[in-house]
């Protein structure tokens, strides 16, 4: 339709709308008529827009793309999605953690990472994040640990003191700290930074040999980030730089790509590994258990609506395809239900329905009814029956796992020779940055101590980082008390009992 010949308006229902400007009164100047279904219609609609932003991970942006493999892994996984030559629709979505839909795209945080694989067997998802690792290894800290990142009670603020009390509280969370107050805490774009699986999963082949595999999803425009000065400064320049810089280069055709790596240990190993393999916050060092290189995930469609293709995106760690299955990872198997149980509760329980969330095969499952349904079920609605349902493949399709028994307890994991909390932090401290990035670890933690820590949190704090690098720690310690100093003496002296004995001694 060209301005000459518009398209014209109508309601929902199809109806024609007689004015796109004035609604209908009595008289020019008199009363509105309730009878003015499409104004009625859409200031209703209007005041309905919003749906529940998600808890955490609200602030987003996404595309549709492409998976191929390059590599032949089919030595280790039979999934259709991983054999060579196949190539998969694919969908992913990026966020930020704490923050809420409007919030900051540049602002310290881990990057979610969560894609959707369209494939032959069903729809595939991976949950990621643009982290090898996790603040935590026990699904019942996680509602407690989001609560501390979000915002306080009384005032309805974020809190720094809130933040590093959880954090110094449980020590687990110290290699995931490390990892978001380095460099890599604020990616340039969501073009520059990986994408990992953080949990280990279990690959089954086709003569049913089991391995377990983390995935490592490598940025192939290199690493880029922002120093904290730089997200700063984005954060008030422009709030959306993530979501806009990934449209535009999509839209011009410079379409990102990653490669697909995986780690993959096999499944007797996982025992007697020095490291607990599943335990969220740990790596499996290269050296261990290095990169077998998969295939190609590149992005080079825009959705065209935001609403239903990314904000009515439901990711879900349990959409698993023959090939792929869960780990021992006690976070992993609580996502299991807790991500499908936050769709139905933000989109309804037939979210699955919503075409950016539905399968390109067909559905045969008995579920029926429900709030927006709008698939027919047909009969027979149950099983089993003598009707021509569908019947389960029990054949080829048996369960896969691993063995399990024990009493019932509520106990950490049995330990493995090297788990411990600082170790693998203090390697990253040690061994993987260089001066340069330790400068600025400590500045972008001493900034982000003297915002609101108080005691006895902050000396805390100084403990906690001593023991992932007794250099680093000094090194915190000291840059705080210098510069709380430099604010406010009188309160670094409160904060430095030692000293002011010192002082007094002297
Ligand atoms: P490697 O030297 O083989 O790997 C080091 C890894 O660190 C590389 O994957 C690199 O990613 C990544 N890296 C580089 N700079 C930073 C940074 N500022 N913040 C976070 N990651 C960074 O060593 P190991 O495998 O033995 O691991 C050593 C430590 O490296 C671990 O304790 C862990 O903290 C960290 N790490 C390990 C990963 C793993 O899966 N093994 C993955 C990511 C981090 P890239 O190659 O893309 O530049």
């Amino acid at each position: 339709m060209t301005d000459n010949h518009p398209i014209p308006t109508t309601t929902d229902a199809g109806t024609p709308v007689e004015s796109d400007e004035h609604s209908l009164t009595v008289g020019p100047d008199g009363p509105i008529l309730l009878q003015d279904h499409y104004l009625i219609e859409q200031m209703a609609n209007f005041n309905r827009e919003r749906i529940p932003e998600r808890q955490p991970h609200a602030k987003g942006g996404g595309a549709f793309g492409h998976f191929e493999v390059t590599q032949d892994v089919s030595a280790y996984t039979k999934a259709a999605v991983f054999q060579p030559g196949a190539r998969t629709d694919t969908l992913i979505r990026f966020s930020t953690v704490a923050g809420e839909r409007g919030s900051p795209d540049t602002w310290r945080d881990p990057r979610g990472f969560s894609l959707k694989f369209y494939t032959s067997e069903g729809n595939y998802d991976m949950v990621g994040n643009d982290t090898p690792v996790f603040f935590l290894r026990d699904p019942l800290k996680f509602q407690h640990f989001i609560r501390s990142q979000k915002r306080r009670a009384d005032n309805n603020l974020r809190d720094h003191d809130m933040q590093w009390d959880f954090w110094t509280l449980s020590p687990e969370s110290a290699h995931q700290v490390t990892w978001l107050m380095g460099d890599r805490g604020i990616p340039r774009t969501w073009r520059h930074m990986n994408g990992y699986s953080s949990h280990t999963y279990m690959w089954v082949n086709a003569a049913g040999e089991r391995f377990w595999v983390k995935y490592h999803f490598k940025t192939d425009q290199g690493i880029e980030f922002f120093t904290q000065d730089e997200g700063d400064q984005m954060a008030s320049a422009d709030t959306d730089y993530h979501q806009r810089d990934l449209y535009d280069h999509i839209e011009r055709g410079d379409y990102p790509s990653w490669t697909l790596k995986m780690q993959i240990m096999p499944f007797e190993e996982a025992r007697t590994y020095r490291f607990n393999p599943f335990d969220l916050t740990k790596v499996w060092p290269h050296g261990d258990y290095p990169l077998h290189e998969v295939g190609r995930l590149t992005l080079d469609r825009n959705p065209t609506d935001y609403h239903t293709e990314i904000e009515q995106a439901a990711f879900e760690p349990n959409n698993l395809v023959p090939g792929v299955t869960l780990s021992p990872d006690k976070m992993l198997l609580a996502r299991g239900f807790s991500y499908a149980d936050a769709h139905r509760a933000r989109l309804g329980v037939n979210y699955k329905q919503i075409p950016v969330n539905a399968p390109r095969v067909p559905v045969h499952s008995y579920s029926k009814d429900g709030v927006m349904r709008v698939v027919n079920v047909h009969d027979p609605v149950y099983a089993p029956n003598s009707k021509g349902g569908p019947r389960a493949d029990s054949e080829h399709y048996k369960p896969v796992g691993w063995h399990a028994d024990g009493d019932m307890v509520r106990s950490a994991y049995t330990p493995h020779e090297q788990d411990d909390d600082w170790g693998q932090a203090g390697t990253l401290v040690r061994e993987v940055m260089d001066d340069a990035a330790r400068g600025r670890l400590v500045s972008n933690i001493v900034g982000h101590l003297l915002n609101g820590v108080t005691e006895p949190v902050l000396q805390r704090a100084f403990e906690y980082w001593s023991n992932v690098d007794k250099d680093l720690g000094g090194k915190i310690e000291a840059g705080v008390r210098a510069k709380a100093g430099e604010k406010d003496p009188k309160a670094a002296e409160q904060a430095n009992p030692a000293r002011e004995s010192m002082q007094a001694k002297a």
